[in-house]
């Protein structure tokens, strides 16, 4: 079992980016972004209590997202690997994940870091709010405070992979097969 972690601020591209490795690798997707998204659509207590976070781009509470994830992995049967996307994003919800994957005797494989420069991200997610349907992109307040909230409390995760020797970073900007490729040679590598 290969398990990935795909990093980055929003707008670097990991949506895509799992969606291509899903095609050719069978993977898994975790996209705690994703399970927050259909809980409201659902309108779950947990969906109502993720939802005032979400509106104004802070992180919703680690205890939360955890949980969440704890049952996602639960419910998984004969996984091939997963794509965790858009988690960790704190290195509490990093150890917590480091613990989950160590009960399961599957652990964490590589991080894979997608480097965007941030004027690009306001760019990219401006034009995907046009399509998305999310308020979250089509604010550009909203956008820089998720850009701040990266750099502020999400970007020492990389550190804590870095440490573990589990830290490939990939430069994010140029055609999507390209940068696909770059990924794709850095789990061949780490296999
Ligand atoms: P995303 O789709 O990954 O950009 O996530 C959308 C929003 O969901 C974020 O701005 C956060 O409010 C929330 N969210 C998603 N994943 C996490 C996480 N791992 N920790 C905390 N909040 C999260």
């Amino acid at each position: 079992m290969y398990n990935i972690v795909l990093f980055g601020p929003p707008g670097a591209g990991k949506g895509t980016q799992s969606e291509k490795l899903i095609a050719k690798y069978g993977f898994t997707h975790i996209s705690t972004g994703d399970l927050f998204r259909k809980h409201l659509k659902e309108e779950t207590p947990l969906g109502k209590l993720a939802q005032s976070y979400m509106d104004k781009g802070e992180l919703v509470p680690d205890s939360v997202v955890i949980s969440m994830v704890k049952e996602k992995l639960q419910s998984l049967e004969n996984s091939k690997g997963c794509i965790f996307d858009g988690f960790p994003r704190t290195v509490p919800q990093a150890k917590a994940l480091d613990a989950l994957m160590e009960e399961r005797k599957t652990p964490i494989s590589v991080m894979i870091a997608l480097e965007v420069p941030e004027d690009e991200l306001r760019k990219r997610l401006l034009e995907r709010g046009k399509t998305s349907g999310r308020t979250d992109d089509q604010d550009l307040e909203k956008i820089n405070n998720r850009i701040r909230v990266y750099q502020e409390e999400t970007k020492p995760v990389a550190d804590y992979y870095h440490q573990q020797g589990k830290f490939v970073s990939i430069y994010g900007v140029g055609l999507i097969d390209d940068i696909f490729e770059k990924i794709c040679e850095a789990i061949e590598k780490k296999k």
